[in-house]
């Protein structure tokens, strides 16, 4: 007999699931073997209710207790157990998540200055302010705008006199430069040394 092709076979097995008396063999066979095994089930269940009697009244011969007292006992232990488990489960659930580590990295030292800033909800850096590199005075940058030289900013001390600049940059893309310097720090991790 020659060998049956794989698309010979599968072509087989979908004709024969088609033929209205093969269908009905097959739909018989699957519906024995599940009633076999609901009837196996069922009927092993009685055997396992023997063995669970059999275990009570095994303890309640052995001990001195009363019955009662002694259901009593195993009621009250489940009692307990499911307190303390939903209780466990409670503090587990409502315990609050513990802030990253990142968290705490709000200050550095970029373009020649000390920057502060914070996060927001949404994790975002905001609040940028930079602060003397001598004294730790804030500093508010001053930006020189005219119409016929490319803007520049300068950082002077109210406190010490340290300066700095003027820098040929708007303050705008100094700003977004210590943001990307924060990110990459927290992004390579690297911020832990600060
Ligand atoms: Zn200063």
């Amino acid at each position: 007999m020659p060998d049956l092709k794989k698309a010979d076979k599968e072509h087989f097995l979908a004709k024969v699931w088609k033929d209205p008396v093969w269908s009905k063999v097959i739909s018989a066979g699957i519906l024995v073997v599940i009633g076999t095994a609901t009837t196996y089930f069922f009927g092993l269940w009685p055997t396992l209710k023997g063995w669970f009697w059999l275990v009570l009244s095994y303890l309640g011969a052995t001990t001195r207790v009363p019955n009662w007292l002694f259901g009593l006992l195993i009621v009250s232990a489940l009692v307990v157990l499911v307190g303390v488990g939903l209780v466990v489960f409670a503090v587990v659930s409502k315990a609050p998540n513990p802030e990253p580590d990142w968290k705490n990295y709000t200050s550095d030292n970029f373009v020649g200055l000390v920057w502060r800033w914070e996060y927001d909800s949404k994790n975002s850096i905001r609040g940028e302010h930079c602060y003397c590199p001598h004294c730790d005075f804030r500093i508010i940058p001053v930006v020189m705008r005219d119409w016929h030289v490319p803007e520049s900013v300068s950082f002077e001390c109210n406190n010490c006199g340290w300066r700095m600049g003027p820098i040929q940059n708007k303050l705008e893309y100094i700003l977004q430069d210590v943001r990307l310097r924060v990110e990459h720090n927290i992004r390579k991790g690297t911020y832990k040394k600060y």
